[in-house]
């Protein structure tokens, strides 16, 4: 692919940012799929006009792929994000199977603007014990059950 539809593909998401604050819909965030030079889904963060807080530029396009292609693998597709994802985007990238990041705003420029993730980089660097969020371990033993039930399961659909 050509250094201009990379370009190409990154103003459409820079548009989607643009066209999330003109319209009053939220971050200044976009994020476009592409499988074999083909848009195949865009999004701008949704998560005032939505009511959810995953509902990042990024999360919320690879929603919109994965139905759009009935799979909740997206290996082969790249994505372009007007910004540098945050953890939770990144995690779901990896587990979407995106090949690869194109980014254009830097997470810095996003702190400079109010939108900080760096906390969340901060708090996995620490022991779990050390964290701010507490987090409670509680009934292994029954939970295991399920594990169980999926090692043995011989209809389980492998991701
Ligand atoms: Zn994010």
């Amino acid at each position: 692919m050509k250094n201009t539809q990379h370009d190409e593909f990154m103003r459409m998401a820079i548009a989607l940012s643009e066209q999330n604050v003109a319209q009053g819909l939220g971050g200044p965030f976009g994020a476009v799929i592409v499988k074999d030079g083909e848009v195949i889904a865009g999004s701008g963060n949704k998560v005032v006009p939505n009511n959810d807080p995953t509902a990042h530029a990024e999360v919320s396009a690879i929603r919109l792929a994965c139905q759009k292609l009935n799979t909740f693998s997206l290996e082969g597709c790249v994505i372009y994000t007007s910004c540098e994802p945050c953890p939770m985007c990144l995690a779901a990238i990896y587990w979407a199977r995106i090949d690869k990041i194109y980014y254009a705003n830097t997470k810095v420029d996003a702190a400079a603007i109010g939108f900080d993730d760096h906390f969340i980089y901060e708090e996995l660097d620490r022991p779990v014990a050390e964290r701010k969020l507490p987090v409670v371990q509680l009934l292994r033993n029954e939970a295991l059950g399920a594990f169980k039930a999926w090692t043995d399961s011989t209809s389980k659909t492998h991701y």
